[in-house]
């Protein structure tokens, strides 16, 4: 975020610290349709739009009930998509808002639109969701709390099943139209015991047929840690598996279906996959805010650092339409006071965001954690 043509009543933030607080408070649009069209439902960064920040891509809520009380305004973006930021009144700085990717106005052979197959997520990566359904979102006492799998299948923004054939075709269209540098497959997961690993293998084995494109898989713990070199093989460079709550109790309480699989199986399965995949390969996206104290974010952080797990934390988002709607989003205070310490273990391990091939991690845009690595 540059400083304002406009003079402040007084020196706008720097951007760095303004990060947090945007995607704490998130962000009201003096104009609606500013920018690529936001996610609603689905999994991932839903109900957000990405803004460039300084150069940084950066996920944004703007369709959260926080979002609409926001001290955070957006005026019009100009014809660049730069737009003046104001906070109560006083700018405080600018943002760009990135144009509509090229590659959503094109559509499959049968009619499908690109954009129902895979999306664009922050600055330059292509992500899909394999499978938009879940075991665990069918039964209300067992779907995780904060998740919209459902939600874009419902509304019909998406397709139930990605086929191969269909992910390559929209991801080499994507790098050639795009620049698109990496891609997240995530799944919901089925109800066989590899998880989802053996439709991420399908998947990637097709993008990677069609196009020189890094690779990051996401899904539970395979029941046989076999599948993780047979993901690696098929063409899958990095892998997400994501614990998404630290403590027993908040595990049970935010996903009482997922919470079967135990912490000692994710450690298991994260031992396993970093040999195969490499230090700094694998990572977990972990929610703050959602009842997690500090102190345990902080705990695992570390223990997972010393794995070679790279921990992806959060803000929590409250996406509308889900059992968490209303639960707040954690302050700006809490998720730096969680971040810098994370992100001094990173340097001191030697491992950074920049580093990992494809992913969450690399992308950034969901969290400043990347920042607070320098
Ligand atoms: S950090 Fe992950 S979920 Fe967030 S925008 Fe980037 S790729 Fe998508």
């Amino acid at each position: 975020m540059t400083t304002p043509a406009a003079p402040s009543p007084s020196s706008p933030p720097a951007s760095g610290q303004l990060i947090p607080e945007l995607q704490s408070f998130g962000i009201r649009l003096a104009d609606p349709r500013a920018g690529a069209p936001s996610r609603r439902g689905g999994a991932g960064p839903s109900d957000h739009k990405a803004v460039i920040i300084d150069g940084r891509a950066v996920m944004v809520p703007v369709h959260t009930a926080g979002a609409f009380r926001s001290p955070f305004l957006a005026e019009a973006p100009d014809a660049d998509g730069t737009a003046l930021v104001r906070r109560d009144g006083a700018p405080v700085g600018r943002i760009r808002f990135p144009g509509q990717p090229r590659f959503y106005a094109l559509q499959t052979m049968d009619g499908i639109p690109y954009s129902k197959i895979a999306v664009l997520h922050g600055a330059d990566v292509l992500a899909t969701t394999v499978l938009q359904t879940c075991i665990r979102y069918q039964s209300r006492t067992r779907t995780c709390r904060f998740c919209a799998i459902g939600q874009s299948l419902a509304a019909g923004r998406t397709i139930a099943r990605k086929t191969p054939e269909q992910l390559a075709e929209v991801a080499r269209a994507a790098v050639l139209l795009d620049g698109v540098r990496h891609m997240v497959m995530t799944t919901g997961t089925p109800a066989t015991s590899d998880r989802g690993a053996a439709i991420l293998c399908d998947s990637a084995a097709a993008v990677k047929a069609a196009v020189d494109l890094p690779i990051q898989g996401q899904c539970e713990p395979p029941d046989d840690d076999a599948w993780f070199t047979r993901m690696r093989d098929a063409g899958i460079d990095a892998l997400g598996m994501h614990l998404e709550a630290v403590t027993p109790e908040v595990r049970a309480r935010i996903m009482p279906g997922k919470a079967g699989v135990p912490l000692e199986r994710y450690y298991a399965a994260f031992r396993a996959a970093v040999p195969v995949f490499g230090r700094g390969q694998v990572s977990t996206y972990i929610l703050a805010g959602l009842g997690d104290s500090r102190a345990a974010i902080l705990d695992m952080a570390e223990r997972l650092i010393a794995m070679g797990v790279y921990p992806f934390v959060v803000p929590f988002v409250p996406v509308t339409g889900t059992p968490l709607e209303d639960h707040p989003p954690p302050d700006a205070t809490f998720m730096r006071d969680l971040l810098a310490p994370i992100g001094a273990m990173l340097k001191a391990a030697g491992m950074r965001s920049s580093d990992s091939k494809a992913g969450c991690g690399k992308c950034g845009a969901c969290s400043s954690l990347a920042s607070f690595e320098a």
